[in-house]
């Protein structure tokens, strides 16, 4: 049954891939300008997907803001047996992070509507010993603006780490970057002296951040923006062939290959503890009699997730009071953890979507927008069998844009509980209860463990006082 409802998002994700394979080649414009948050923005000309629900006890780690003052939105994946790699993207997205809070939002306020911090990952390999992901960063503060990306590798047999260039010999590495200067001399924006200072030996690992391959073999070799060339040219890609690179691997390169072209199906980095937490297993009715009119009704609303194992003891607590709330899910967690995102569903909750990967929506094009949100419908319904209605803009930005770009329909709130910001179970739970009026939208994230302790006290106390809980398209429909 699981496999059958994966099939449909899978096939999405290889339908977005194909679609920006034809940016290989020339220097890519799609990767350039803050518009390149969104899904797929990236060249990754046929990079083979990866069903991140199949690895076991994967947890995403993130950290999000939902104010249009500081607006950020981080995840990496922490996999068991790979915390040599996962602790050099933790150090990675921290830093990054912390030099984002410190300048675009310590004086409260954004200092220009272009400063937001996305990074968000994707699966490049995840099958025998080998791991691969690749961060994609989109900082508006950064100077030279734009994205970049970077790809990490777990080694399971030497229980290593290895930066990209690790996936070439070291004898054979000025082979390589001969044949990458090469293919890269004469394009659009390439300076001959530009590109030897790239690939001198104090930058060359700085260039070769992302490096990976393709379904067929071939290595891709992906340039930030003005690494290589002039800025305004963009990123640039370069994909050498199976025939041409191989001769040059290194042994871990080789099985990173193999891995890729032909996975094995199961990743065994040999860890010790594997094991994902038990997912609740409550049912309820689809229908819901509360009649808004009559009672005193609220729609707690849970943005962010699913995230593991906060969701699942989220649900417990909901079950307790049968109370129904709403989820906005981002995609690239729901398709990491569809089985929680259908235990949302099975308990009478609601799923609405939150956009595949956190941007701010109004800075993106119509395309773009439309591919974000529909993207994670699809995985929504591959998890649940149901397409979503609603949908929640991160950060609450939205516009006409925005809105001539989706179907679904879009939900705000009327009381915030600032939860992102203040890591304590009790402050979220008193604002809740001392804001909490008839018929109020409440704003929460289930990614932070101290917002989901709040639960209990907000559901014990507001029930004691009256409150029903309900989904928000149950309180739209009988307002
Ligand atoms: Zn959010």
């Amino acid at each position: 049954m699981r496999k059958n409802l994966v099939v449909p998002s899978l096939l999405l994700l290889s339908s977005l891939v194909l679609t920006t394979a034809c940016s290989s080649g020339a220097p890519s414009s799609s990767g350039t300008g803050p518009a390149a948050v969104g899904a797929g923005s990236s060249p990754t000309a046929a990079n083979r997907g990866v069903d991140p629900s199949k690895i076991k006890g994967l947890d995403i780690v993130s950290d999000n803001s939902e104010h249009g003052s500081c607006p950020f939105a981080t995840s990496y994946p922490a996999v068991p047996g790979a915390e040599a790699t996962t602790a050099v993207m933790k150090k990675y997205v921290e830093e990054r992070l912390s030099t984002f809070r410190e300048t675009a939002c310590a004086s409260g306020s954004a200092v220009n509507q272009d400063h937001e911090l996305n990074i968000s990952y994707t699966f490049l390999a995840a099958s025998g010993d080998v791991l691969g992901v690749r961060l994609s960063t989109q900082d508006g503060s950064a100077a030279g603006s734009g994205l970049s990306t970077n790809t990490y590798w777990y080694d399971g047999k030497d229980r290593t780490y290895r930066a990209a260039p690790g996936l070439v010999a070291d004898g054979f590495r000025d082979a390589f970057v001969a044949e990458l200067k090469k293919q890269l001399k004469g394009r659009q924006g390439i300076d001959a002296a530009q590109l030897d200072g790239a690939f001198d030996d104090t930058s060359r690992a700085a260039t070769l951040a992302d490096m990976s391959f393709t379904a067929d073999g071939g290595l891709r070799v992906e340039f930030d923006r003005g690494v290589v060339g002039v800025p305004a040219a963009g990123t640039y890609l370069v994909t050498l062939p199976e025939t041409t690179v191989t001769p040059w691997l290194s042994g871990f390169g080789k099985r990173a290959q193999r891995q890729t072209v032909h996975p094995s199906g199961t990743l065994d980095l040999g860890a010790t503890h594997t094991t994902a937490p038990a997912v609740p297993t409550e049912s309820a009715s689809s229908t819901d009699s509360t009649d808004c009119k009559q009672v005193k009704c609220i729609a707690l609303t849970f943005d962010d997730g699913p995230a593991a194992p906060e969701t699942a003891t989220l649900l417990t607590y909901l079950a307790k009071y049968r109370a129904r709330v709403t989820f906005f899910t981002v995609g690239q967690n729901v398709a990491a953890h569809p089985e929680l995102v259908r235990a949302e569903a099975r308990a009478g909750h609601e799923v609405g979507n939150h956009s595949w990967n956190h941007p701010d929506l109004t800075k993106l094009s119509p395309e773009m927008i439309a591919s974000q949100l529909s993207r994670t419908s699809a995985a929504i319904k591959a998890a649940t069998g149901k397409e979503p209605t609603l949908f929640r803009p991160p950060y609450g930005a939205i516009n006409s844009t925005v809105r001539a770009a989706t179907a679904l329909s879009p939900v705000l709130w009327d009381v915030d509980t600032e939860d992102w910001k203040y890591p304590d179970a009790a402050r979220v739970a008193q604002t809740v209860i001392t804001k909490a009026a008839r018929n109020s939208v409440v704003l929460m994230h289930d990614i932070h463990p101290t917002s989901v302790a709040a639960v209990p006290e907000i559901l014990r106390t507001l029930t004691a006082r009256g409150f029903h809980f309900v989904t928000v398209s149950h309180l739209r429909a009988t307002l």
